[in-house]
């Protein structure tokens, strides 16, 4: 059986932080409702499609997906296992906002079968999180932190966020201590990226950002202490302990099979891709004739995709890329089609082999998307 791993979208939250553009807005009871209903059902009807697969990893993402009631999670929750083989040993993992759980909630979760939480706190800093407009303070983290250890979870991620308007590499610093002295199993952290049309970047002249240089210090601070740490860098941004590697995400870099399930969300089966509709009513048109799988973009990947994106996800992962795996998936090998870039890149010390593994040195990680530029055709 081929292994798959599903997403489910949960496009609602308190209110909207000013630097997201995520697909999601605060939704009232009434909506929340039927949009968990609709979910059901193109839960249901899409596993048509999947006959001959395994759920390995089921990820409940937005979003703040801990604003559902914990019933609606269960309900959902208990849909993907009446309609799809799910791995008893699967990893099933929530994102929530601090804040947004309480004992009960955490609770009901872990009966409902999650074992991993992944916790938005993107700075320990209160100034820094009202600059970007989060809905909570770094003790409302620690209060759910506490809570979901209380609770028993124990898998949790922390998602971090450097370069945010105002902070400073010493704030930072001071971010990449709290969070450690608690011993999370996962760090996420990732730079602010100033996305067009959201309201830091329509006022970003009223904001202080840090400059490059301390963009970078913090970049290069973020590995050095979290290595030191205890935290592996098993991917550019993601760093765990032994045996702590999300392995929801690890399918989206190694090309593996995904359903996703919601507003907007993306699938992968094979060389096929396709998005479900972005806008409510077309979803719910979309869900009516799910049968058809007509989502709104569906995309056939030629070979060369396949192989450029092969390359350029794989090589995120610490252990690269499997160069036997690539001669058997496109039956030529890497080095007939990237002979040249390689070398190249292999002479100034960006990339190396280890075995049938290509993969990135540490020098390459800083400058990681020269190299994969280089392997787009
Ligand atoms: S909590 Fe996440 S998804 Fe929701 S508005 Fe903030 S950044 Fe966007």
């Amino acid at each position: 059986m081929r292994e798959l791993s599903i997403y489910i979208h949960i496009p609602f939250c308190v209110r909207k932080c000013l630097y997201c553009d995520f697909l999601s807005a605060p939704a009232g009871r009434e909506e929340i409702e039927s949009y968990v209903n609709l979910l059901l059902r193109e839960i249901k009807k899409q596993s048509i499609f999947y006959g001959d697969h395994r759920v390995i990893s089921i990820f409940l993402g937005g979003g703040t997906p801990s604003l559902l009631p914990a019933a609606d999670v269960e309900r959902i929750l208990e849909q993907i296992r009446r309609c799809y083989p799910v791995a008893a040993d699967a990893e099933i993992t929530i994102e929530c906002n601090p804040g947004t759980v309480t004992a009960e909630k955490l609770h009901h979760y872990i009966t409902g079968g999650i074992n991993r939480l992944s916790v938005g706190l993107q700075s320990t800093d209160d100034a820094e999180l009202a600059r970007i407009g989060r809905i909570h303070s770094c003790r409302d983290f620690l209060e759910s932190y506490r809570l979901a250890r209380e609770a028993g979870f124990g898998n949790i991620n922390v998602d971090l966020m450097a370069a945010l308007p105002g902070q400073s590499v010493d704030s930072y610093r001071r971010t990449l201590e709290r969070v450690t002295a608690l011993a999370p199993e996962h760090i996420s952290a990732y730079s602010l990226i100033l996305e067009e049309g959201t309201p830091l970047y329509v006022n970003r002249s009223s904001y202080t950002f840090p400059t490059e240089e301390e963009d970078r210090e913090m970049y290069v601070l973020t590995g050095k202490y979290l290595e030191e740490a205890g935290y592996r860098r098993y991917e550019i941004s993601n760093y765990a302990r032994e045996g702590f590697a999300c392995r929801h995400n690890r399918v989206y870099w190694r090309r593996g099979d995904y359903a996703g399930f919601g507003l907007g969300a993306s699938s992968m089966v094979g060389n096929v891709r396709w998005k479900n509709p972005e806008k409510y009513a077309s979803y719910a048109a979309y869900v009516e004739q799910a049968e058809k799988r007509e989502a709104d973009e569906v995309q056939v990947l030629t070979a060369q995709e396949q192989m450029e994106e092969f390359m350029f996800l794989g090589l995120r992962l610490a252990e690269g890329v499997d160069v036997e795996e690539f001669q058997s998936l496109f039956g030529k090998s890497m080095e007939e089609v990237y002979g040249e870039p390689i070398a190249a890149f292999e002479a100034q010390g960006l990339l190396r082999r280890k075995g049938r593994m290509l993969a990135l040195t540490p020098r390459g990680i800083d400058v990681s998307n020269v190299v994969f530029a280089a392997f787009l055709f």
